[in-house]
Formats: structure tokens, C-alpha cells, sequence
């Protein structure tokens, strides 16, 4: 079994609401099956749901691989009701970023006053693993993770997870140059799976339309999606990180224009599953 299911597709802010429903307006968190190894993407606050489902199996051990630590990426976590039971068990693996580890990261969102319980307060048994760029992590059987890091504002890790012969890409958050990223390319390359950060229509990204040059935030678009796979010889892309402004209709529209560049491709949405 090589599994891939949706948690959060949403980018920076979750968007609730009936005018994006359709997609779903949670913050990324992806769950990945490979075998009986369970892997968790990034704890944005579609981590609270996947938390919630987990709850009616018995504890069990993931690993949680974090692209990066801003909010969107980490909020779900204080909501993730596994971690609070004993017996459940997380390698928590991510970077570190310019003053203080992810365990410091994840533990000062939920400090005083900010949140009424404490990360040490949790009862499931937490491991951090500082991460390093290019490192491989090996999950046990034939499952592996690497990361390499990719362009956005304060760092992030986009990873590819191997098993059975088969592998996924990882990028979120990262914003193309004019070269195409050798990174994207090496996580990418002859990829079953392309899950890539398209927040934004080349023209959004521009600022030709929705208020303002997007140049330099640290996200990408759909062509770049297109791009990139095709350079990879990735099979299959998933647009991801969906902009807080954009409905369902919008996704939509981007993941019929991403078609006609690159026809194996579809939005991410909430409730997703894919098999490998
Ligand atoms: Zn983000
Ligand atoms: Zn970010």
C-alpha cells in the first residue's frame, strides 16, 4: 500500500466558508500510508481532522515530517488529540530555523498566553529530529524520506517519500527563479506524484490581477507546476496550497488551465486520496 489522502490543501490562512467548501479551507496536512508505516506532512489545522480519525484505531507511532514552521504549516498541532494520549508515539523530524529548534517552535505557539496547555503537557511520547538538508531518512522496510531545501522566506524542506518501487514529491511553499530549482527537479525527478505549491495563476503572481505583485512571497503557480514536472518526468501533479482568495471556482479554473499544459493533473481538495 503507497497511500497519499488530502488533510488540508489550503495555503497561509484557513478560508471556512460556503463559497470554498467545495475544496475544503484547511491548512495543509497531508497523511501518506506506505505499508503499516504511517507518514504525516506538515501539522497545518487539517491535522486536527486526521488526528480525529486516528482517534478510533489504537495508538500507534507516525512520523511527522514538517516543511517548515510557519503558522499555516504548524496551527493544526495543539488541536491534534493523538498527541495527548499516552501510548501514541511521533518522531517529529523538521528544520531549524534561525533562533530556535522546531520542538521550541511548535512548543512557543502553544505558550502563555497564547494557548491554555503546554507542548510538555501532551502525553504521547514526541521525538524531535533535527532535520539537514539532504538528509535521508530511513523509516524502516523500505521506506525512506529525503529532504532538500527549497526557496521561501525563513527556509523550508520539500521531501520525497520512496517505497515499493514508487516515490512522492513533496514542494510546498517554495517559489520558482528563472532557473528552474535543481532541488524541485532532484525530489521530483521521474516521480510517481508531484504534490507542488501553485497558489497562485501566473497573472495573481504578477499582481496583473488580485491586488499587488505576489513576487518574492515565496509561492509559485501552476505553470511552474506544469514546467517542472515535465523537466522531472514527474507522472502526476497535484496543485497545492490553494490562495486564501481564491474559491472553488477559482481552483477550478487553475486546475483546468494546468490540464491543457499538463493533462495528469488535478487541484488538491480536501478528502483526496491517492494510490501509488
Ligand atoms: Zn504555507
Ligand atoms: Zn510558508
Amino acid at each position: 500500500m503507497f497511500q497519499v489522502r488530502f488533510w488540508g490543501v489550503r495555503g497561509s490562512i484557513p478560508t471556512p466558508g460556503p463559497s470554498t467548501a467545495g475544496v475544503g479551507g484547511n491548512t495543509s496536512c497531508l497523511e501518506v500510508r506506505c505499508g503499516e508505516k504511517l507518514i504525516i506532512l506538515d501539522g497545518g489545522t487539517g491535522l486536527r481532522e486526521l488526528g480525529n480519525e486516528l482517534l478510533k484505531g489504537e495508538p500507534l507511532t507516525a512520523s511527522m515530517f514538517f516543511s517548515h514552521v510557519h503558522w499555516d504549516h504548524i496551527q493544526g498541532f495543539p488541536f491534534f488529540v493523538p498527541a495527548f494520549v499516552p501510548g501514541y508515539r511521533f518522531d517529529i523530524y523538521g528544520g531549524k530555523n534561525l533562533s530556535s529548534t522546531l520542538a521550541e517552535t511548535l512548543a512557543g505557539q502553544m505558550n502563555f498566553p497564547n494557548f491554555p496547555v503546554t507542548l510538555d503537557q501532551m502525553g504521547a511520547t514526541m521525538l524531535f529530529h533535527e532535520f539537514d538538508d539532504g538528509q535521508l531518512v530511513q523509516l524502516g522496510g523500505d521506506v525512506t524520506v529525503r529532504g532538500l531545501m527549497l526557496n521561501h522566506p525563513d527556509g523550508v524542506y520539500g521531501y520525497r517519500i520512496e517505497h515499493d518501487g514508487k516515490s512522492i514529491a513533496y514542494c510546498t511553499d517554495t517559489e520558482h527563479r528563472e532557473e528552474p530549482d535543481a532541488h524541485v527537479l532532484e525530489l521530483a525527478a521521474s516521480t510517481d506524484l508531484l504534490i507542488y505549491d501553485a497558489q497562485y495563476t501566473p497573472e495573481e503572481y504578477t499582481g496583473e490581477t488580485g491586488g499587488g505583485s505576489k513576487v518574492g512571497w515565496g509561492h509559485s503557480t501552476f505553470v511552474e507546476a506544469a514546467k517542472l514536472a515535465e523537466m522531472a518526468g514527474a507522472k502526476r501533479i497535484v496543485l497545492f496550497h490553494h490562495d486564501p482568495m481564491q474559491d472553488d471556482d477559482a481552483v477550478a479554473e487553475k486546475e483546468r488551465r494546468c490540464r491543457e499544459l499538463f493533462p495528469n493533473s488535478e487541484a488538491a481538495r480536501e478528502g483526496l486520496i491517492i494510490e501509488i
